[in-house]
């Protein structure tokens, strides 16, 4: 059976592929955006992580008829109340300025003391099938969160805000986060360490018995 990963980045197909290796999940071909034909791309304007994920997952598996995962993540910093959250990977104003992003990021919370500089990476994923969008406004799907054929889980990373970027591995705000237990930033961190406990890794991995279930059905 093929699945469909709404995505362009190849990173995350890989890692997908290696989780669900890893888990034994036999008969599932997992694709990206690339080996589809192209659609619309609506932009993102969920309240939620989980209602990004859902209206991705949920367009992504009418316009190609294939069983769809999306997903949706940011950093949510304590001090912020949350933010930048959703608004991570435009923060700064513009769309994926990820060096941007991370300055002002750096600057808004120069004043935190180290006692409250609890952050937390938050990735929500969403598994939807064509049965499960078939009928559904994307809006509706969002509001209604899960039901039959429709799925979200979540995974959160907890670490601290760095004062200082460290590192050249990852993306976004890798450098400035320091994971609960390590010493190094999350830009420090091999991709195979960063997979085992990131937020994203997490997520996926908890997609596995769905996407068992899928399979199975
Ligand atoms: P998305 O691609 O719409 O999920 O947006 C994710 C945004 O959140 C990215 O542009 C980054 O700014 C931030 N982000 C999410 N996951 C990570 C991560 O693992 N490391 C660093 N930044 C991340």
């Amino acid at each position: 059976m093929r699945i469909l990963l709404a995505t362009r980045n190849p990173g995350k197909l890989v890692e997908l592929r290696r989780i669900t290796e890893a888990a034994g999940l036999a008969g599932v071909e997992i694709v990206g955006l690339a080996d589809v034909p192209d659609f619309p791309e609506a932009p993102e304007t969920g309240a939620t992580f989980a209602e990004n994920a859902l209206a991705k997952a949920r367009d992504a598996a009418v316009a190609t008829g294939l069983p769809a995962i999306a997903d949706d993540s940011g950093i949510t910093v304590d001090a912020l109340n949350g933010m930048p959250g959703i608004f991570s990977a435009r923060w700064s104003g513009t769309h994926g300025d990820d060096e941007a992003n991370l300055r002002l990021l750096l600057a808004q919370t120069s004043d935190v003391p180290d006692d409250r500089r609890g952050a937390a990476f938050v990735c929500a994923a969403a598994l939807v099938t064509p049965e499960g969008a078939d009928g559904v406004s994307p809006a509706e799907a969002a509001a209604e969160g899960t039901g039959p054929g429709r799925t979200v889980v979540h995974g959160t990373w907890r670490g601290t805000l760095l004062r200082a970027p460290a590192g050249t591995n990852g993306f976004g705000y890798d450098p400035i986060f320091e994971p609960e237990g390590e010493t190094r930033s999350s830009a420090e961190l091999s991709s195979e360490e960063k997979d085992a406990a990131s937020h994203r890794g997490r997520a996926l991995r908890a997609l596995v018995p769905h996407l068992q279930a899928l399979a199975g059905a």
